[in-house]
């Protein structure tokens, strides 16, 4: 198979005009293969050679212009269309394709609950041509217009309205034009929910066995869609550009969701079969409001080419959590961002494989390295540039260039180039440069305060280690005694902002110095910030006595990366943690806090002789945290989401700290007796979810078997089941249960991509590492094998879920850098092993600075 290049792309895009994909896709044909017959109507503006692409399990005939082509010529994926005449034509290609079990091309699922059986396509990058044969590239826009056959009883979704012909065949409305990527269908007896708005029909839909758990929230995911259609509305001149707008939660889906036009896919995980903390229900409203946005930045107006999938993501990332905070209940999504999602760009950036939010066009010569900016550079960075690029710029300028944008390109492609000339017509400033120092730029800047008294005034000095501009908001803050209370908290005294770099007179501030000098209070910029020492002092012991949850955010994550850059020793992060967490009212800090403390410090960052210690510190923690959410009602757990009484104890509080404390567990007998009783004591009581979870924690200490776990799985025999069981059965501390689990993730071909994560979730444990030590040699092979034999998406999960990431110690270390120099690694599993061997040696740096 070839992957297209760029150069390969501009030569095809000056030669053809594509008008009309005509598809007829018959599902009924059997559970392994579909047929796909398209006709092309293209015209060709001078005489050339060129190709189409297509992926066929057999290519069965061809013609052009109605002259037959020889099916033989397929070379891997592209046959040869040599010497075109100038003109119209028409290719038609008639196929059988493949389905697939990676959430790649047409995914197909049974659902173990039921026996339902349904298929959806995921066609983004070039996954098209293994549907239909298609001139595979963004900017060879077409009307595609598609007919499906399905066995009875089936709906079918598509990017346009779809109706039934007396036939019983699906015709499902021609699109306007739109790039091959984005073209979806998703056929099965799928449970909808429907409804009108702005005059357009709005579906919800999700497999038949979650139907209960979909119209349980259907108001909430609907009135969400409607507050950021018509937000965006007020925001953008071009209206909604297509007819219909449907949201599909899909089985086993690869991402988050899908920006497909009218037909937004989503992992249907999003669809909660348990119990949730309103922070998810959050997240899955961003996800809403993320793939909206790409409505018109990506599906209305398209990149050209692929090094610019930034403007798509970091744009839909930045719009998505500003607009929830504007139109919905969820008015502090940044706090989130912040905590939970910036990590993820600052980690991505520190690491050799970083690279520019905006890359030189010549670094992505082609698709297949295309793929691998799919990380925290395109979407966290690139969302935190946008945000300091609208904090210094304006909204209202920043949204006039953005206007401008749309109409200029709308139903075409547009580059990098187009944005900042476009914002360049709404502002003064001078938005090439900032582009320049913000976005062709590789790493973080570190920013750190110096605070000097002098006098009866006080001075604010900011030293900058890197060259970007930054606007950012300083808050200062004083000890007070709460008198109800009689605890001393932190109170506001006064924000105001700077403009970094300083022209070098620093900011004179009359009274004494502050208790705390917090810069970036708002979290407007991107940089690794340091505060001064007798600010961090007060930050360290008063941490949950800052009144607002984004400043405490920003606190967090300057201890996050002083300990990443071995500057804080991981137990006093733990210790911070351990002090304030049962304090904090943000469920996003508490989450994320957390997770940080417990996948990254008890995991990793300690030797895993101090992880017994770590492990009692989280789990008293959780202990603390359950003491004060005691007292919830039945009534409590059951009411409306967000509706919380305020100073009363939060459910989903409590839910994060049963789900840790179920984590972190070093001894069975607690959890066990949860898992007999069905409940926690004062609640919640179990459900799949936290019965599943208990059994993996009971697996990795040992303490449950074979027969628990399949009484389980007869319990709950759906489809997260399964990979309950398949997690719980890898997690199992033998020898037997490693050896089948390895078996299963390498050498059986045919495990889902969603087994295959449960799989390997399972398998790696931190205290199982005298058991898994063989495994740590085996993995790079192994993976590298299968990463060849299955294709991009099950790379990732290898490189992802598989890694033994455990392993901190300079001999795995060097296996996997010898790793890195065979010739048989695919560029996706490449990516993901560059990346993981630079956290394992960061690991190993954090151990070493103490
Ligand atoms: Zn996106």
């Amino acid at each position: 198979m070839s992957v297209l290049t760029r150069n390969e792309a501009q030569t095809r895009a000056q030669l053809l005009d594509v008008h009309r994909y005509t598809v007829d896709l018959d599902l009924t044909t059997g559970e392994a293969t579909f047929d796909s017959t398209t006709a092309i109507r293209f015209t060709a503006r001078t005489a050339g050679d060129t190709f189409v692409e297509i992926k066929p399990e057999t290519l069965r005939s061809l013609s052009l212009d109605g002259q037959p082509l020889d099916p033989e010529r397929l070379d891997g994926n592209r046959y040869p269309l040599d010497r075109l005449t100038a003109g119209p034509h028409e290719l038609t290609v008639a196929a059988t394709m493949r389905y697939s079990r990676t959430g790649e091309g047409m995914h197909r699922f049974t659902d173990p609950a039921d026996g339902e059986t349904y298929v959806y396509t995921q066609l983004f990058m070039e996954d098209v041509q293994r549907v239909f044969a298609a001139f595979d590239q963004p900017d060879l826009k077409s009307v595609f217009d598609l007919t499906v056959t399905t066995p009875t009883g089936w709906t079918v979704l598509g990017n346009g309205v779809s109706t039934q012909a007396a036939d019983g065949r699906w015709h499902i409305a021609p699109t306007p034009p739109i790039s091959t990527y984005l073209v979806a269908v998703a056929a099965g007896p799928w449970h909808s929910v429907t409804t009108q708005h702005a005059g357009l029909p709005f579906g919800i839909h999700c497999r038949r066995s979650l139907a209960p758990h979909l119209d349980a929230d259907a108001d909430e995911i609907l009135d969400i869609t409607r507050a950021c259609y018509d937000r965006y509305h007020e925001k953008f001149d071009e209206p909604y550009p297509f007819d219909s707008y449907d949201q599909a939660f899909v089985p086993e889906f690869n991402a988050g969701a899908m920006e497909n036009p009218g037909l937004v896919t989503f992992r249907d995980e999003f669809v909660y079969r348990s119990a949730v903390t309103d922070t998810e229900r959050q997240t899955r409203a961003m996800v809403v409001a993320h793939e909206m946005a790409h409505m018109w930045f990506g599906d209305l107006v398209t990149l050209t080419w692929w090094d610019d999938i930034w403007l798509n993501e970091s744009f839909a990332e930045y719009m998505g959590y500003q607009t929830l905070t504007e139109a919905t209940r969820f008015t502090d999504t940044w706090t989130d961002f912040g905590v939970a999602r910036k990590g993820w760009g600052y980690d991505a950036d520190q690491r050799p494989s970083t690279h520019p939010v905006a890359p030189d066009p010549d670094a992505v010569p082609d698709t297949a390295s295309a793929l691998l900016n799919f990380d925290g550079i395109s979407y966290a960075k690139g969302a935190s540039a946008l945000r300091q690029l609208v904090a210094w710029l304006g909204e209202k300028d920043f949204l006039a260039g953005i206007n401008t944008h749309f109409s200029r390109h709308k139903f075409a492609n547009a580059t990098l180039a187009d944005f900042i000339d476009n914002l360049a017509t709404a502002t003064d400033r001078d938005v090439h440069t900032w582009a320049d120092a913000w976005l062709r730029t590789t790493g973080v800047d570190t920013l750190t305060a110096h605070v000097e008294t002098s006098g009866h005034s006080w001075n604010l000095t900011v030293d900058r280690a890197g060259d970007r501009p930054h606007r950012v908001t300083v808050g200062t803050y004083d000890h007070s005694l709460d008198t109800h209370t009689g605890t001393d908290q932190l109170t506001l005294r006064d924000r105001f902002d700077i403009d970094i770099p300083q022209d070098g007179t620093p900011v004179t501030q009359p009274g004494h110095r502050p208790d705390l000098v917090v810069l970036n209070d708002h979290d407007l910029t991107y940089a690794k910030i340091r505060l001064d020492p007798g600010s961090w002092d007060t930050a360290l012991t008063h941490l949950s006595g800052i009144p607002d949850p984004l400043t405490r955010a920003l606190v967090w994550n300057t201890a996050r990366d002083m300990v990443r850059d071995g500057e804080l020793h991981p137990t006093v992060h733990l210790t911070a943690a351990r002090t304030h967490l049962p304090y904090e009212t943000d469920l996003a800090l508490v989450q994320g806090v957390l997770g940080f403390a417990a996948t990254q410090i008890a995991d990793r960052y300690l030797p895993p002789q101090d992880r017994p210690t770590a492990l009692a510190t989280l789990t008293s923690l959780c202990r603390d945290l359950l003491r004060r959410t005691e007292g919830l009602t039945a009534k409590d757990w059951e009411q409306a989401p967000g509706t919380t009484t305020p100073g009363s104890p939060d459910p989903g509080l409590r839910l994060i700290a049963v789900r840790h404390f179920i984590d972190a567990a070093t001894q069975p007998d607690a959890i066990q007796d949860w898992l007999r009783e069905g409940t926690v004591p004062g609640g919640p009581e179990l459900d799949a979810e936290l019965r599943w979870r208990i059994l993996t924690r009971l697996a990795v200490l040992g303490a449950t078997d074979e027969t628990a776990i399949a009484h389980e799985l007869d319990k709950d025999p759906s489809a997260t089941g399964q990979e309950g069981a398949a997690r719980c059965r890898a997690a199992l501390p033998t020898a037997e249960a490693k050896v089948a689990a390895w078996q299963a993730m390498f050498t059986d071909d045919t495990l889902s991509n969603y087994l295959f994560t449960a799989t390997a979730q399972g398998f790696w444990q931190p205290g199982q590492s005298e058991l898994l030590h063989p495994y740590v040699a085996r993995y790079y092979p192994d993976a590298i094998a299968l990463a060849a034999r299955r294709g991009p998406a099950i790379a990732e999960a290898a490189g992802r879920h598989a890694f033994p990431a455990h392993a901190v110690d300079p001999d795995s270390i060097r296996l996997g850098e010898q790793a890195l120099t065979d010739p048989a690694l695919t560029p996706a599993l490449r990516r993901k092993l560059t990346d993981q061997l630079d956290d394992l040696r960061r690991a190993l740096a954090v151990r070493d600075a103490h």
